[in-house]
């Protein structure tokens, strides 16, 4: 192919309409016809990076490879197609402007005055040509909803790629919702056609429309919403909602229509074909489910349906793997106390403790660590989840009377989990955490290396303390067993309980390298020690 094709894709009416889902899926598609693809996010906001952000603001932090704290659609990227995401991926409105803003104190523009267009325009499309190597197709997220202040500059930007390579070249997709108003019974197609006015105010005429909605379109419907929007009624696709799996959806789009358009307005080669099988095979296992298991998440942000996203991803990956049904008892760590803790965890067949910050529901969560290991239930922690198992092994194994984290009381008695010497004299919060994946050393015969069947491992990492070694001979002659260090065994990055069916902790997030095809070893066989506890009940 001569020239890279970019598509963009926005969203409007309102947020949360799973435009990460859209623009992955149709990633997915591109890459079943045979199209190498990148994937890049844009999130408006002034923030460097989403580290700084909690998740009630923002949702689970996603972690790259190389360290860099993006948003979750990255991780439905990585999920979706093979895209090997990086810190170019990721473009918010803070990097751009530091960046020009640098520039202008170098004197890189001497003599000009610095404004949104050009300069600020021209950043933005710098950045998202980055990733254009190797690849026929960028596909490009713009985070937040049209008509909101801060996306104005990336949508500029995107509307001047027309002039800059053809229209052949660019693609549009805009994402929007058709409401039900119950009260009388009726789709309205309204917000719709505002939303498509909005864009087209800045002169982008979106090629397809893709619309949220409770059922499929009638063609009349489409017909109405071409009328206003100008968007022929084949490129106007429903996204209705999928019931079982967001797995479903790409293959849903493909049988609407969606790649063929596509390939049409981008003018791809016609003759490459669509392989869906993997698609299609992972779609009959997860809707013929062979058994069923009760996993509790334990969190502190549990209400919150994004906040632990790739750990319930993973989870449900290892489900398919297992060929079970999952059902996520979703606990807050606040409510576990050791009266509760029998009620909350007496019919659950695995506990899983996230990763997290802060003291608020420590004690909980190490409530729930002590049940899981007397009582033999399946137990996975991660990061935290590991810290929380080893403070609670060294309260009540090691008799380590009120052992913390430094984290949690920086005057215990005890510190079991302590500050990485790395840390020490770091004051910034943005980006100074470990960050991003690094090699590991693991020991034989542990649970880990039966799940990785590999001595090494190289897994993702977020986090400011650890371990502390200090105490490693105490918890090992009391049976706690080290299944993985870093090189030279300077760093614990994964512990496990003696005489116990199934428990790890991991000082990493095995989460964020799960896929559909591709369970997480450590998930897949937590998963499958939880189905044997349940088939002993
Ligand atoms: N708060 C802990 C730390 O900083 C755990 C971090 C995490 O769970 N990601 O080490």
């Amino acid at each position: 192919m001569d020239s890279v094709k970019y598509i963009f894709v926005s969203g409007g009416v309102c947020s949360s309409l799973g435009k990460g889902i859209a623009a992955s899926s149709i990633g997915a598609l591109l890459e079943s016809r045979g199209y190498k693809i990148q994937m890049l996010k844009v999130d408006p906001y002034l923030n460097i990076d989403a580290g700084t952000m909690s998740p009630f603001q923002h949702g689970e932090v996603y972690v790259t490879d190389d360290g860099a704290e993006t948003d979750l659609d990255l991780g439905n990227y990585e999920r979706f197609t093979s895209t090997k995401i990086t810190k170019l991926n990721s473009i918010t409105t803070g990097q751009v402007y530091k960046e020009v803003i640098e520039r202008e104190r170098k004197g890189h523009y001497l003599g000009k005055c610095v404004q949104v267009i050009p300069h600020i325009t021209d950043e933005i499309k710098r950045r998202i040509k980055l990733v254009a190597k190797d690849v026929d197709i960028v596909i490009i997220e713009i985070g937040g909803t049209v008509g909101d202040i801060e996306s104005v500059p990336f949508l500029e930007a995107a509307r001047q790629f027309i002039i800059d390579i053809g229209r052949e070249n660019v693609l549009f997709v805009h994402l929007t919702l058709i409401p039900t108003i119950t009260a009388a019974g009726e789709l309205k197609t309204k917000p719709t056609q505002h939303s498509v006015q909005k864009l087209r105010e800045i002169g982008i005429q979106p090629d397809i429309l893709m619309c949220r909605i409770d059922q499929e379109m009638s063609s009349d419907m489409k017909k109405k919403i071409s009328l206003f929007t100008n968007v022929e009624s084949s490129a106007i696709i429903s996204a209705v909602d999928i019931k079982d799996s967001i797995y479903e959806i790409p293959v849903d789009y493909e049988n609407k229509g969606l790649t063929d358009v596509i390939i049409k307005k981008l003018q791809l080669h016609k003759d490459k074909v669509t392989d869906l099988t993997r698609w299609n095979k992972l779609i009959k296992i997860l809707k013929n489910p062979e058994t069923e298991v009760r996993i509790a998440v334990i969190g502190k942000y549990i209400k919150l349906q994004d906040s632990y996203k790739s750990i319930y991803e993973a989870l449900n990956h290892a489900g398919y793997y297992n060929h079970a049904k999952l059902k996520i008892v979703k606990l807050d760590s606040e409510d576990i106390t050791n009266e509760s803790v029998i009620t909350l965890l007496g019919d659950v067949d695995g506990v899983l403790i996230p990763g997290g910050f802060g003291e608020r529901g420590v004690e909980g969560k190490i409530i729930a660590a002590k049940y899981a290991r007397e009582n033999k239930i399946p137990y996975f922690g991660i990061c935290l989840g590991m810290q929380i198992m080893v403070i609670e092994y060294a309260r009540n194994v090691l008799g380590f009377n009120n052992a913390n984290s430094k984290e949690f009381d920086p005057d215990t008695e005890y510190p079991v989990v302590n500050l990485l010497e790395e840390q020490e004299y770091v004051d910034d919060k943005g980006g100074t955490m470990r960050l991003g994946a690094y090699q590991s050393v693991i020991v034989p015969n542990t649970r880990m290396f039966a799940a990785y069947k590999s001595d090494s491992l190289s897994e993702r990492h977020r986090h400011r303390y650890e371990f502390n070694g200090k105490y490693r001979k105490e918890f090992e002659s009391k049976g706690l067993i080290i299944s993985c260090t870093t090189e030279g065994e300077k760093l614990v990055e994964a512990v496990e309980w003696p005489q116990h069916p199934f428990s790890i902790g991991v000082q990493f997030h095995p989460e964020f390298k799960s896929n559909p095809f591709d369970a997480h070893p450590i998930f897949r066989d937590f998963i499958c020690a939880s189905i044997n506890k349940r088939g002993k009940v």
